[in-house]
């Protein structure tokens, strides 16, 4: 599970080695540790004339802390697009990075902010706004140095909900995410958010939490005050229960296949908790085959666990959620790209999407949100046991030159997960250094 290289290359003669030779240097993430500032530096805040968004961003900076003026190396670079109403009007953002790209500091951020391309009010419009996903995409892959570059579409309406999205993605704690479009949609009111402990008061379900990026989940929503209750099949009876004493919470040994399996999980929820506000879906496996060598039953046991489930336990939880509620569902970046070996996974992972963007809509008038996370390469027992050379392939070609870490999906899940996420909803997100194959 660890990565020889990326300690290698982050050595001494290491570095110089890998300068010398042209390899992949990857860089030190910065990750969230507990009691980090949102940024390490001042902010440079800018953005196209008549855009909506300076004003609420402004304010959350300044109360966060942050400075908005200092120099000359910048921790982020933020710019507001709303106001680009056609193609001519995207030249600002050439003057704008191609003025500044190099006072961002390592581990820096790009943000760029626009209106959904769906929300705009004439053609011309739409297309300039779709434009930005080129710009922040091909930032993210030329910036290197563990910068991250997203796009946040924020639709008309939504300009105070933005806090909580911007949080995550200034921070530490967005340090595998890069190269993603995120959208904020409008809600009727967001609770106030307590940045320290946001989800107090919270019982969070995570299943497939014995071990890799379900344990990583629990830990950090724990972290982040919720009661977290973790399940795993009775197996992994032993890693399950080492898990939740440590984050003095609840193990339930449950087999998600079995057909009573919905019913006793709102059972025990109910009798052990009086309810449940977070249902984290992370629970997988993988039965690889070409699919003319794939059993019946390999193709089934994978569609079950990672999908049917998903969606037969969702029937039985959404009753019991409340106002505010969450749900986010583990996919795959093979869910996106699809992969060799992989019908059965990556049918099973693109289905999930198709879950969370169906249900949206549907669950948006109870309050409840839906998204999704698709992990690229994470350093887990899973992708310990790939063969070396598809390892290499996976951990090196993103953004990152690095495979990312369960704490770095556990992170994008918990601001999900926060109260004041609530306009996002929806939304796939994906935890994979950008990626560089895909569809
Ligand atoms: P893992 O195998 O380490 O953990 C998965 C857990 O799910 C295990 O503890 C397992 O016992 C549990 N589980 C399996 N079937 C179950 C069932 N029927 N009922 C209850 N629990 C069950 O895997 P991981 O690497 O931590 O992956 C977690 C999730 O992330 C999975 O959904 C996986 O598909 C997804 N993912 C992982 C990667 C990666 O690089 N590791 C990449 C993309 C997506």
């Amino acid at each position: 599970m660890s990565d020889r290289y990326a300690s290698f290359a982050n050595s001494g003669p290491g570095r110089a080695l890998v300068k010398r030779l042209g390899l992949p240097a990857p860089p030190v993430l910065r990750r969230y540790h507990s009691g980090d500032p949102l940024v390490t530096g001042p902010v440079m805040l800018a953005g196209a004339p008549g855009g909506r968004l300076d004003g609420p961003v402004r304010k959350m900076l300044t109360i966060a802390g942050v400075a908005l003026d200092g120099g000359p190396r910048w921790s982020a670079l933020v710019f507001d697009g709303t106001g680009i109403v056609d193609s001519a009007g995207l030249h600002p953002l050439y003057e704008f990075f191609h003025a500044n790209a190099r006072s961002l500091t390592s581990g820096g951020r790009v943000i760029v902010l626009g209106t959904p391309p769906a929300a705009c009010a004439s053609p011309r419009e739409a297309t300039a706004q779709r434009a930005l996903e080129g710009l922040t995409r091909s930032i993210g892959k030329e910036f290197g140095r563990g910068m991250t570059a997203q796009l946040v579409y924020v639709a008309p309406g939504a300009e105070e909900f933005t806090d909580s999205t911007m949080r995550f993605l200034l921070s530490g704690r967005s340090a595998y995410v890069s190269g993603q479009v995120i959208r904020i949609g409008q809600v009727s009111s967001s609770p106030l958010t307590d940045w320290d402990h946001p989800l107090e008061g919270k019982v969070a379900l995570v299943t497939g939490a014995a071990q890799g990026i379900g344990a990583a989940i629990a830990r950090v929503l724990a972290r982040d005050c919720a009661r977290v209750v973790v399940l795993d099949v009775p197996a992994a009876g032993e890693a399950l229960a080492r898990v939740a004493n440590e984050i003095g919470g609840t193990a339930l040994q449950l087999d998600l296949t079995r057909p009573d399996a919905p019913s006793t999980l709102a059972a025990q929820l109910l009798s052990r908790h009086g309810k449940v506000d977070i249902v984290v879906h992370n629970a997988g496996i993988t039965r690889d085959k070409t699919i003319a060598k794939m059993s019946a039953e390999q193709w089934d046991a994978v569609i079950d666990v990672n999908l049917s489930s998903q969606e037969r336990i969702n029937d039985a939880l959404i009753p019991l959620l409340p106002e505010g509620g969450r749900i986010i569902s583990v996919s795959s970046t093979s869910g996106i790209a699809g992969n060799r070996g992989q019908t059965n996974y990556a049918t099973s992972k693109a289905g999930v999407i198709g879950l969370v963007q169906s249900m949206a809509p549907i669950l948006a008038p109870q309050g409840v949100t839906i998204n999704a996370v698709a992990p690229g390469f994470i350093e887990t027992r899973m992708t310990a046991r790939m063969p070396l050379a598809a390892r290499e392939v996976g951990r090196r070609m993103n953004s990152m030159s690095q495979g990312g870490l369960p704490v770095d999906v556990a992170e994008t899940i918990a601001w999900l997960a926060a109260p004041g996420s609530a306009g996002v909803t929806g939304n796939v997100v994906r935890v994979c250094g950008q990626m560089w194959l895909g569809a």
